[in-house]
């Protein structure tokens, strides 16, 4: 029997590298005890990807020490990383997917979300419209050995036709109204999982499920990103 398997013993914590410091690894797993399961974070195939993600990783060296808090964080280009717990319930909301699906990510930022797409197996194509945040991204998310199938530079406004069908599109940048062209990209049943601005400017996390011409939704309560925008930078 493998320590792992006894009831009743918690499993180890893991270092997601070999240098990783022990304070980081324990702030991981604490993140994953304190902030998602009490709140319902349940596949497992998530608990796992975010235990094993270093987030710390995404952030420069001074923002460490407040890495794995309950809170999203301001990273370069005036944009921010996600709260973790948000990241968490993102990915969950993929999950009636096949484990091997074809997600087109909206918004890399620091490629921290895509780097927990990854862990979970999908085929991940993301954009982002700063190129020094893509540059970023692509830098750490090489050394993570944690790359995407593709990361574009473009306006995700446009989705990115050459890869469609898809079997989901992930907005982590808040729109105003669900693109025309991502529901023209997601396949038949497919997902979109995006903030959408209403009304008095509260956002909303919305899932969409493409049903013939029409959108399935749910609406899963009040966040905030930062606004999706056209064009490249
Ligand atoms: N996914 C990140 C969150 C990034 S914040 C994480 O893991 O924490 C949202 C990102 O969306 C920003 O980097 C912003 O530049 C980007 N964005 C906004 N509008 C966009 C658009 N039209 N196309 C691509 N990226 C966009």
């Amino acid at each position: 029997m493998t320590e792992q398997s006894q009831p009743g013993k918690p499993a180890p914590s893991e270092p997601a590298t070999p240098t990783e410091p022990r304070e980081m690894t324990e702030a991981r797993h604490t993140m994953v005890e304190k902030q998602l399961l009490p709140r319902g974070i349940a596949d497992p195939r998530v608990i796992q990807a975010m235990k094993t993600t270093p987030r710390h990783l995404f952030l420069p060296a001074e923002a460490w020490p407040i890495a794995y808090g309950d809170h999203p964080l301001a990273i370069a280009a005036g944009q921010t990383i996600s709260q973790p717990f948000i990241v968490a319930m993102m990915s969950e909301l993929l999950s009636p997917l096949p484990e091997d699906a074809k997600v087109l990510e909206i918004g890399t930022g620091c490629g921290y979300q895509t780097a927990v797409l990854v862990a979970l197996g999908y085929q991940v194509h993301s954009i982002e419209r700063i190129a020094e945040l893509s540059r970023g991204a692509q830098k750490t998310l090489g050394e993570l050995d944690s790359l995407p199938a593709e990361l574009l530079v473009s306006d995700g406004m446009l989705g990115n036709p050459s890869g469609a069908p898809y079997d989901a599109i992930i907005s982590t940048a808040c729109a105003r109204k669900v693109p025309p062209a991502w529901i023209d990209q997601v396949r038949e049943g497919g997902l979109i999982i995006t903030p959408v601005k209403r009304f008095g400017g509260r956002q909303y996390l919305m899932r969409y499920t493409k049903q013939g011409r029409r959108l399935g939704k749910d609406d899963l309560g009040l966040v905030r990103f930062v606004p999706l925008l056209r064009g490249v930078e």
